[in-house]
């Protein structure tokens, strides 16, 4: 995997479409935008190729700053991440690594690409970095942090949305940089939704803005109104199951518009969905894998009922991922 690194963006980005970057970028890049300033911002976009929001707030902030003829008060590094995959609009390529998964000191070609990304990154006085991504269901605005550092709280609190906290996986971009600056991730929504690209340019604009991160003020203060999430399991099916979203019988019955569900607490006693093979029920894992099934439901006679509060979220309604990953992940409300 070949280490590009540009000063300058090159010609046709500002009018290019994400699945035309391809034309413009060899790969992935690193792209040094050098305003003379002391401190820069690391953002990366599209490590996933089909998650083009973090690209178009990149473009609408740096358009911004031409139509005021503005310096920024720090330089930007961005990161244009997996441009051949975005061609075909797919997250990543078959025979391609996932780009958020290859943080890490391995040795694949693709780690040692990212341990260079690292290497030189560090040579730069680091403010904070942002990584943008998109759901692919339908979730409310949200970003992640790797840890619950006050530093990187207050990176959290400049974005508006909810907070959730997850340690699995490690392999994770915004992971790997956190032992450099605060990092955060981004979801900003489906791919292309406005509402998500107008946060992520205010986002960009408030890190600007912002002269230290201890300005921002105390977490406990922040925290006392917005909400952190901290990421525990995840439900699955059993591989043989079938499961629909529409009335169509299947092992496992949801409704269509289960989605709605994202980061909204599930009590006890909710009928979450219909299992209609006696045989099976829904697999519950927590972050390592042990199964907690019998804590999280009952099935009375053909209804899946609630027993513990929780917040399910990054719910699919694509049976096909539901199998190859989860039908969705757990969340609970964590205190500082
Ligand atoms: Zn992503």
């Amino acid at each position: 995997m070949k280490f590009t690194v540009l000063n300058q963006l090159p010609d046709g980005f500002f009018s290019a479409h994400p699945t035309e970057l391809i034309n413009i970028f060899d790969g992935p890049t690193l792209v040094h935008l050098d305003y003379g300033r002391e401190q820069t911002i690391f953002i990366s976009v599209m490590l996933h190729g089909n998650e083009h929001s973090g690209f178009y707030a990149v473009k609408k902030y740096l358009e911004q700053l031409r139509e005021r003829d503005e310096k920024p008060n720090r330089n930007i590094s961005l990161l244009i991440g997996n441009v051949q995959a975005a061609a075909q609009n797919a997250r990543f390529l078959d025979g391609q690594k996932d780009l958020n998964r290859i943080w890490s000191n391995g040795e694949s070609q693709e780690e040692l690409w990212a341990q260079k990304v690292y290497a030189e990154m560090q040579t730069k006085n680091l403010f904070v970095t942002l990584d943008l991504h998109n759901n692919t269901g339908k979730n409310p605005h949200y970003c992640a942090v790797t840890n619950l550092d006050s530093s990187t709280l207050q990176l959290a609190s400049l974005f508006d949305g909810n907070v959730l906290y997850f340690s699995d996986p490690k392999e994770v971009f915004s992971n790997y940089f956190s032992t450099l600056c605060p990092c955060l991730t981004v979801e900003a929504g489906q791919s292309g939704d406005p509402e998500g690209i107008e946060k992520t340019v205010s986002l960009i604009n408030r890190v600007q803005e912002t002269n230290k991160l201890d300005d921002i003020g105390d977490i406990l203060r922040i925290f006392h109104e917005k909400k952190i999430f901290e990421s525990f399991g995840k439900i699955k099916i059993p591989r043989e199951s079938s499961i629909s979203f529409c009335d169509e019988k299947a092992d496992f019955n949801f409704l269509p518009e289960i989605e709605n569900l994202n980061f909204n607490s599930i009590s006890p006693g909710y009928v979450f969905g219909r299992a209609n093979n006696i045989k099976q029920h829904l697999l519950v894992f927590d972050s390592n894998n042990n199964s907690i099934s019998g804590s999280y439901f009952k099935y009375v006679g053909n209804e899946i009922i609630s027993i513990e509060e929780f917040y399910p979220a990054m719910i699919t309604t694509n049976a096909k991922i539901v199998h190859q990953d989860c039908l969705c992940y757990l969340l609970r409300e964590i205190d500082l």
